[in-house]
């Protein structure tokens, strides 16, 4: 007959539905590393050292000295909706603003070869798993749930090997051009990471280059992490803060910005974590900026590190995939109070700073 044909609706394939969701959270190495690096402060890590190679897309690799993972927890870790954080349904609300609930491993397993080696203080010995598609997979890394850990040589903590990612998404390879950008939004991931980690040290270093590319000690001060990660002029004239609020479900708010002689003409996007996590918001970014635009001269822009505690079930973090967009409870008044108490230590400052002109 001249009917047209009409294609027939079937059911994907499991393991395609699972990359392509896998491919939507991990949009970038940059959003990987932010997932293993939350990992690593999770399991208790003071060192946490990167390597990376093309950009994160040919290999991330992270070594910490953390909790480890036990090895009959080893056949479990990349299966989605695991995890040793959450264990009632009552705490959910109130873990909600820690990323993936069990999803990060599973996800990144379904778009590169995963490797683990870790070792428990409890063991003598580390095991090493190779993971593909959330289950474990042979040497080869073909899928193989009857993979049993084996033991390797290792020291306390947890090294996770990521390689080609996006192997198996060539439309997402093919538009991730610039390795070099990739290895730039890695360094600022990390390089905030290292500013708000108080007793972590990071280091993190492109395959083949001798040195590091950021390197802070684990007990170093946040005036110090700054100066590492951001330089010595910003560090020089800052102005730390600490204020408790009792009010709108935020407990407390600490941080640091730069003071009037820092003399940028560089917009650096504000390092802002809200539970202890990276997030973007741009309502507060820009509020924020309102205020120095009143203290600094006119295409000067401030450093700007903010760390809000907030009633985790106010937090709203479903606003995007990658989890980066926040949106919480009492947006406008906590932006105003969080403004208004910048605000004072600037003029503060400001003060200071025209009576010692003065005399
Ligand atoms: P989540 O962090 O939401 O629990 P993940 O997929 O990121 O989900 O990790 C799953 C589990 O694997 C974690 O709950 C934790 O028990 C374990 N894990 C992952 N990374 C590490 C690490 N670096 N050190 C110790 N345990 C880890
Ligand atoms: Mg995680």
């Amino acid at each position: 007959s001249s009917q047209p044909n009409v294609p027939r609706i079937r059911k994907l394939d499991p393991t395609v539905v699972k990359r392509i969701a896998a491919g939507e959270i991990i949009v970038q190495p940059a959003n990987a590393l932010k997932e293993l690096l939350e990992n690593a402060i999770d399991a208790g890590s003071t060192m946490i050292d990167v390597l990376v190679k093309d950009g994160g897309l040919k290999l991330l690799q992270l070594n910490d000295n953390g909790c480890g993972i036990a090895r009959e927890d080893m056949p479990l870790l990349c299966e989605r909706f695991t995890t040793s954080k959450l264990l009632r349904f009552e705490d959910l609300s109130l873990i909600s603003t820690y990323g993936f609930r069990g999803e990060a491993l599973a996800s990144i397993s379904h778009i590169a070869r995963l490797s683990v080696v870790s070792k428990i203080a409890e063991s003598p010995l580390a095991y090493k798993c190779y993971y593909t598609n959330g289950q474990t997979a042979t040497l080869k890394f073909k899928q193989d749930p009857n993979c049993k850990p084996q033991p390797v040589a290792g020291n306390g903590g947890t090294q996770i090997t990521v390689e080609d990612l996006f192997y198996n998404l060539p439309s997402r390879l093919h538009s991730l051009r610039s390795k070099n950008d990739e290895w730039i939004k890695i360094l600022e991931v990390l390089g905030r990471y290292a500013v708000h980690s108080e007793g972590v040290g990071f280091s993190c270093k492109k395959m083949g280059e001798p040195h590091p590319s950021i390197s802070t000690r684990p007990n170093a001060s946040l005036k110090e992490r700054i100066r590492t990660v951001f330089g010595t002029s910003v560090a020089s004239e800052l102005i730390e803060f600490d204020f408790p609020c009792e009010e709108f479900g935020l407990s407390s708010i600490k941080g640091a910005v730069s003071g009037f002689n820092y003399n940028n003409k560089r917009k650096i996007q504000p390092v802002l974590f809200i539970n202890n996590r990276l997030v973007m918001c741009d309502p507060l970014k820009r509020a924020i900026n309102s205020v120095f635009q009143v203290f600094l001269p006119k295409g000067n822009h401030p450093f700007v590190y903010l760390s809000l505690l907030i009633e985790p079930q106010n937090v709203d973090v479903n606003v995007h995939p990658t989890k980066q967009e926040v949106r919480f409870l009492f947006e406008d008044e906590i932006l105003e109070w969080i403004c208004g108490k910048i605000h004072d230590v600037l003029s503060e400052r400001d003060n200071s700073r025209t009576f010692k002109q003065s005399v």
